[in-house]
């Protein structure tokens, strides 16, 4: 096996303690190929900037229960000026916001918003184990520490989204007692009939997958009996039998697959065997939720509307309304 770094070692560790032995043994193989250089062409870069960070005094102050997830800690303006030099190498940074040692990190999304429209809705994750699936860059995941919860997994097999939370990590040091982890990889590698988690997030996910009824039953299966998932994805507006197919693009986006009603995906989860389906939120995507930044200078939402008719994408199809569903595995 190759030599572990600190970060890796934490996560076997995590895994020893919490019994995922079945999914221990695939752990090396995981990581190798999710943190292949040879696949991802600037990930040395990332890997250097994020072990370039210089040490920073124990003496911190860590939330992760607000809005913008912040490390207050007092850093010489030289160790300042790198550190944001290096997070900076990591851009763009879409998922946020983070303030660290007084670098205020703007992302594209004001990620705290989706968190305000989710949270008041589910079970207390307090002591559970949980599972974030395409979780970003673990914004939404340290929101979950910060709720006490025992045990956040965020698998998502972008390698960016891997070291910008590993450089997050390194300012929020131990603050959540080494509770949350992430590894670089997609759905499709969490060992089947796995029945271990107590709440399942998949967030910004399903309108990617082209096979959304497999999507729902890997959740499934990654839950424990009587455990939640907490589903957010695009939708139309329609009825139970309306499901929204986009050509080539879809906001400029090329891997949209299928967006359905709320009722239609309230209806797919009934079928895939869920209970308790609750429909907790529905709303469009404002241009104040997602934009450019300092953070994130590409384009953003604006430009992938129609700028005569904000209720349009540049394709013609209906602009991006998001819902929030919460069922239960029985
Ligand atoms: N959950 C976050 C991020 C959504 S963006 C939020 O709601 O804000 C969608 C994420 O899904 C991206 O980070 C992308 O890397 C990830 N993703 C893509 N394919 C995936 C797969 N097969 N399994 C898990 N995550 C995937």
């Amino acid at each position: 096996m190759p030599e572990l770094n600190a970060a890796e070692r934490a996560l076997y560790h995590a895994f020893i303690e919490q019994g995922l032995t079945r999914w221990l043994a695939r752990l090396p193989k995981q990581l190798s190929r999710g943190l292949d250089r040879k696949r991802h062409g600037d990930l040395p870069a990332w890997e250097k900037a994020v072990a370039k960070l210089p040490p920073l005094p124990d003496e911190r102050t860590v939330h992760l229960d607000q809005a913008c997830v912040s490390v207050e800690v007092a850093l010489p303006e030289a160790d300042r000026r790198r550190c944001e030099n290096l997070l900076r190498k990591l851009m763009p940074w879409r998922k946020g916001p983070f303030s660290l040692g007084g670098i205020e990190i703007d992302t594209e999304w004001r990620s705290d918003w989706k968190w305000q429209r989710v949270a008041p809705h589910l079970s207390s994750l307090k002591g559970r184990r949980i599972l974030d699936v395409g979780g970003g860059s673990g914004y939404h995941a340290w929101r979950m520490a910060g709720v006490d919860a025992a045990f956040v997994l965020v698998i998502d097999p972008s390698p960016r989204f891997y070291y910008q939370f590993q450089a997050v990590r390194h300012f929020i040091g131990d603050a959540d007692d080494n509770r949350t982890h992430f590894l670089p990889v997609g759905i499709e590698d969490v060992p089947e009939r796995l029945e271990f988690f107590d709440t399942v997030f998949s967030m910004g996910v399903l309108y990617h997958r082209p096979s959304p009824l497999d999507h729902l039953l890997q959740l499934k299966d990654a839950l424990s009996p009587g455990g939640e998932l907490v589903l957010e994805t695009l939708v139309v507006e329609g009825d139970a039998s309306t499901v929204f197919m986009p050509g080539e693009r879809y906001a400029a986006m090329p891997n949209v697959y299928f967006l359905p009603s709320s009722a239609a995906l309230c209806h797919w989860l009934t079928r895939c065997g869920f209970t308790d389906i609750r429909v907790v939120d529905e709303a469009m995507t404002t241009l104040d939720e997602q934009r450019s930044t300092d953070w994130m200078s590409f384009q953003s939402l604006k430009d992938f509307l129609d700028p005569e008719d904000h209720s349009r994408t540049l394709e013609g199809h209906p602009a991006p309304r998001r819902a929030v569903i919460v069922a239960r595995k029985r």
